[in-house]
């Protein structure tokens, strides 16, 4: 395979499960979809370049998507905050309590 960008006939370095993101549907009610691709970089110029397989793979997604089985992306990155959990005030006066037990030991 070759390099698009440059033209390189160099190797090109195969990096395999890569997360990608992109767009599906009409402007303005596209929804961001993620799918997991091998990409090859360019040792020359440093291009990102994905192959059939990876053409494939997003083809399976927006399938996927379709038939509701594939969420999109929440844009916003709600979704990353929401798994973040809130730290527990009972679990931090216990970790306190055991600190405090330790000190007194010493
Ligand atoms: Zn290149």
């Amino acid at each position: 395979m070759k390099c698009f960008d440059c033209c390189s006939a160099g190797e090109l370095l195969k990096v395999p499960n890569q997360i990608q993101r992109f767009e599906y549907g009409p402007e303005g009610q596209s929804v961001t979809l993620e799918v997991m691709v091998t990409v090859w970089k360019c040792f020359d110029c440093g291009a990102l370049i994905t192959d059939g397989d990876a053409e494939v793979i997003r083809d399976q997604a927006v399938s996927d998507y379709k038939a509701g089985k594939l969420e999109p992306v929440d844009s916003s990155g709600a979704r990353f905050l929401r798994s973040v959990a809130k730290p527990d005030k009972e679990e931090i006066d216990s970790l306190i309590a055991f600190m405090g037990g330790l000190d007194s030991d010493l």
